[in-house]
Formats: C-alpha cells, sequence, structure tokens
C-alpha cells in the first residue's frame, strides 16, 4: 500500500543537496531505504546518502518555534 503525499505531510529533505531523506507525517518521520519503511519518532540523524551532509530532525519540535514562558 501506497502512502500518498498530501498537503498534511512535510518532506524532510537534506538542507544540502536537498535530497528526500523521510516523509514526516503528525509527529512521525516515515523513512524508506529499499523496501523497508520505518516510522520514527523523536529525534533522528541520517547522513545523506548522496552527499553525506548530517542531517537533524525532531519530530517532537515541527517547524514552529516552541516559546518560552
Ligand atoms: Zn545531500
Amino acid at each position: 500500500m501506497q502512502s500518498e503525499i498530501g498537503h498534511q505531510n512535510s518532506q524532510w529533505r537534506c538542507r544540502k543537496c536537498g535530497t528526500l531523506l523521510g516523509v514526516a507525517t503528525g509527529d512521525e518521520v516515515e523513512v524508506r531505504y529499499k523496501t523497508a519503511v520505518y516510522r520514527v519518532r523523536g529525534e533522528l540523524a541520517t547522513d545523506c546518502r548522496k552527499c553525506g551532509t548530517a542531517n537533524r530532525l525532531d519530530t517532537r519540535h515541527p517547524r514552529h518555534e516552541r516559546r518560552c514562558a
């Protein structure tokens, strides 16, 4: 079953070359490697498979910065 990329999903791309690293859905990120699909929650880091740049993502802190009261 293929998951569709809709407006609720945001693509996690390499900050250097733009290679797609995963797709964030809600507070999870779906990462595909060959035939396997991993769904990860929390903080993750990966090296881009193309350019080797280290990329980090924290699904608990989506785009919006948390404001400190
Ligand atoms: Zn890259």
